[in-house]
């Protein structure tokens, strides 16, 4: 097998009937529990360092704290795990509070509206009637990305634009079981959402119906790209007209056709080169899977679910990354569609895939050969990401990647 700079080789031996015997709870728990000691020594708690948002502040810190604590077989640990998580995303709160920039305040992965939502589960998980608080600010977020261009660089994406905004409402609806957004709220937002994609196709002449860009890049993954708005709009199609779904299922198809060798490229209309083939949950793949995975829970058409399989293939070989652990452009992230997949179809090959992955990460090859990562301590591209990885792997019938549920 040629080698490739992104990736260690995958040698481990394909599922033959049986999973891995050294992974069960006794296994992992302790595993879980050390990682998290490890993040905890890392993760600062001053106000001057709480930037970063979900993805690579703090905040990821306090929702990967949550999350453990859900998990019954944390359960001696919750309520210390949950006070250490409110102690760390109040201080991002605090910082939230006071952003003059109201668009800053709305990003998901990067600004406040993650913030507040993170903020609200876990006041909501120890008992607190003040979860209220966040909540109502993330609902006031509304109005301000509402308009069809509130962003400059690109209105709809997910780290800072509106389909960022509605996946931690999904979120949050799912967590809290309550309603987040009146029906009239999202409808507005969707129809921004399309009406915004259908205005750029057009002045791009673009021979397909809905398309963005992101500062001036027709970026096509799950991180700023059209697989996660798409994931959006499908994940709210019940508010849209006849019309607008068929748009959003005409882009659907239209992204799918845009495969090559079970990838996508990071970028519209680019050729995908074997030197520079990105297997990332942000970019390819391993992000785009989870669209198709929700077109195909929606309507069951098999293609949609060949194509999350041909997706999970690729993973299978090339997504040993060595950019670190995390669930971004990381092993984890990598791991999490074989989770996908699973959930899917109930394949047991496809926990063994990730039982492999996860065991490569605590490999002295997996860390001679990554690169280092800058905070380690972080949700996307650190520990904090792995931990939740690992957790799911305990519960792979509940297992989804952080903040991204097709499930709901
Ligand atoms: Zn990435």
């Amino acid at each position: 097998m040629e080698s490739n700079k992104r990736c260690f080789e995958n040698r481990y031996a394909d599922y033959s009937g049986s999973l891995l015997a050294g992974q069960g709870n006794e296994a992992v728990v302790p595993v879980v529990v050390a990682t998290v000691e490890r993040i905890l020594k890392k993760v600062p708690l001053d106000a001057a360092e709480c930037d970063g948002g979900l993805y690579d502040g703090p905040a990821g810190v306090a929702y990967a704290l949550y999350y453990v604590s859900e998990c019954p077989l944390f359960a001696a640990r919750r309520d210390a795990y949950l006070k250490r998580a409110k102690h760390i995303i109040d201080v991002s709160v605090k910082c939230v509070d006071a952003e003059q920039d109201k668009n800053l305040r709305v990003a998901f992965l990067l600004g406040g509206a993650g913030i507040y939502a993170v903020a609200a589960m876990v006041y909501k998980a120890m008992g607190l009637s003040d979860f209220v608080k966040p909540l109502t600010k993330f609902r006031n977020l509304w109005e301000v990305c509402a308009p069809i261009h509130f962003l400059e660089c690109g209105s709809d994406e997910l780290f800072v634009g509106r389909a960022g905004y509605l996946c931690a409402a999904l979120v949050l609806k799912q967590r809290l079981g309550i309603e987040i957004l009146s029906t009239e709220q999202i409808k507005a937002i969707c129809q921004a959402i399309i009406e915004s994609g259908k205005q750029y196709a057009r002045k791009k002449r673009k021979p397909f119906p809905l398309m963005y860009s992101y500062y001036g890049t027709e970026y096509l993954g799950a991180a700023h790209g059209l697989s996660s708005i798409l994931q959006m709009a499908l994940s709210y199609q019940d508010v849209l007209s006849p019309g607008e779904r068929e748009l959003v299922w005409q882009s659907v198809d239209f992204l799918m056709n845009q495969e090559q060798n079970c990838n996508w490229p990071a970028e519209l209309g680019t050729m995908i080169e074997r030197e520079n083939e990105l297997v990332h949950w942000c970019h390819g793949a391993p992000g785009v899977a989870y669209l198709f995975a929700k077109a195909y829970l929606i309507n069951k058409r098999p293609q949609y679910l060949d194509t999350c399989i041909r997706c999970a293939e690729l993973v299978w070989q090339k997504g040993l990354l060595k950019k670190g652990p995390g669930i971004c452009h990381g092993v984890a992230g990598s791991a999490y569609v074989f989770l996908l997949l699973y959930r899917l179809t109930g394949n047991s090959k496809y926990i063994y895939r990730a039982q492999r992955f996860a065991e490569f990460l605590f490999t002295e090859e997996f860390k001679a050969g990554s690169s280092s990562v800058n905070r380690i301590y972080s949700l996307f591209e650190g520990l904090s990401g792995t931990v939740c990885f690992l957790v799911d792997l305990l519960q792979p019938d509940k297992s989804e990647f952080p903040l991204f549920s097709v499930f709901t």
